[in-house]
């Protein structure tokens, strides 16, 4: 029986839904290159994103992934034989320390657990016994989209400032950005690492850097070869030097729009809208898992992730074969475990342009999956969700608090 129609759900924690009025945004013509309609935009777009980052400091945008958006802080601020400090943190963790090691940067990690966040303490610990100061950067995630786990910045960054260590601090939130409050200058971010496809409701396709004040200076003598990515060159006049050649012109134009709708609705609200959202899915799966074969990684609540659920599947269920099949046959798309966590978890995304009802639709679809694929589930996990909703919705604010 095949019940395929309709729109397919996409549940991934990247990319996520891109709306109408930004794919509309995005239909229209190239121009020339120095056209003041598109010079226009792509200025604004510049002075935009830094209230998105909450900063004052200097923005640029590359034609890349989050991954490019990796490389371009690593190669601007360090050189060969740096030593970077990178507490795990998940998958994620792990790729930008094997990305740093392929840079030839010496990589000092912290083990961690993929089910709590990066540990304050532990980092402090760390950097106390640095006394020659020979670490010169902390690479920090976020929110590890393989854990599903958001770490504390402002605690982590009381932990550097009570060892008096003056590495330079780098942030990835490509995964939070747009989901949960993220203050760069307020938390002495000196470089952040973003992209477009996730909170920030665009296609896959542009990488978002902020550099502090102190991070321009390290620049400076940062030795790594780069061209492409090189801050130097984007720092230019010429607004083409931007983009170190043709700028993704209609990329552009998307995130000129993308930045509107979350303006217009104010961050205070998306980031009340993915709360609730994440509670709401929280509420399913704790409800599903009172028969024993699945449940949320991250297992302290206040340190769960506002823009995607992680959960694990009890040993002997093949958490890839749900997913697959749960987009095969369900229409509706889900993260896989990643890492360490492959077949042993998959993800739910809710984050970026998603509201109620499209994830009960996901939540839906997953809940058939389990009764199809016979994995021992609690029913009710879709009603939890919704009374969730509905209770934030007349209290005016989740029941979770955060
Ligand atoms: C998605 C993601 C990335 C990588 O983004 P790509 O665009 O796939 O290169 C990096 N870090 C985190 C935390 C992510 O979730």
């Amino acid at each position: 029986m095949s019940i395929k129609r309709g729109r397919k759900f996409l549940n991934t924690p990247g990319p996520t839904n891109v709306p109408d009025r930004v794919l509309n945004a995005m239909h229209r013509s190239t121009l020339d290159l120095s056209d003041p309609d598109f010079l226009d935009v792509s200025k604004s777009c510049f002075l935009d994103m830094r209230k998105v980052i909450r900063t004052k400091g200097e923005i640029f945008l590359y034609a890349s992934n989050g991954h490019g958006a990796w490389e371009a802080a690593l190669a601007n601020v360090f050189s060969p034989g740096d030593t970077v400090l990178v507490p795990e943190s998940g998958n994620f963790s792990n790729a930008w320390k094997a990305m740093a090691e392929a840079l030839h940067l010496k990589v000092e990690g912290i083990p961690g657990d993929w089910s709590r966040a990066i540990r304050p303490e532990a980092v402090e610990a760390r950097l106390k016994q640095d006394k020659k100061g020979e670490i010169k950067g902390i690479l920090l995630i976020h929110t590890d989209t393989a854990t599903g786990i958001t770490s504390d910045l402002p605690a982590i960054r009381a932990a550097i400032d009570a060892a008096g260590h003056p590495a330079l601090l780098l942030v990835d939130t490509v995964a939070a950005l747009g989901t949960v409050d993220y203050r760069m200058d307020e938390w002495g971010i000196d470089v952040t690492v973003g992209a477009s496809q996730k909170g920030m409701m665009m296609p896959p396709g542009l990488g978002i850097v902020a550099a502090s004040d102190k991070a321009l200076e390290a620049h400076k003598n940062a030795t790594m070869p780069r061209h492409y990515w090189d801050w130097k060159i984007r720092m230019e006049a010429a607004h083409y030097r931007k983009f170190c050649g043709t700028a993704p012109q209609l990329m552009v134009f998307g995130m000129r729009e993308a930045l509107n709708m979350l303006f217009e609705e104010g961050l205070e609200t998306v980031f009340e809208r993915h709360r609730v959202l994440a509670g709401a899915t929280q509420a399913a799966v704790e409800i599903w898992g009172q028969a024993g074969a699945l449940s949320i990684n991250a297992v302290e609540p206040k340190e769960r992730s506002m823009g995607v659920t992680t959960i694990r599947t009890a040993v002997g269920i093949d958490a890839n074969e749900l997913r697959i099949v749960c987009r095969d046959e369900m229409m509706t798309g889900l993260g896989g475990g990643l890492g360490l966590f492959d077949g042993k978890a998959f993800r739910i995304a809710h984050m970026g342009d998603i509201n109620a009802p499209m994830l009960y639709g996901a939540l839906g679809a997953v809940e058939s999956t389990l009764g199809y694929l016979n994995i021992p589930h609690a029913s009710g996990g879709i009603t939890a969700a919704v009374e969730h909703v509905t209770k934030a919705k007349k209290t005016g604010s989740g029941p979770f608090t955060y």
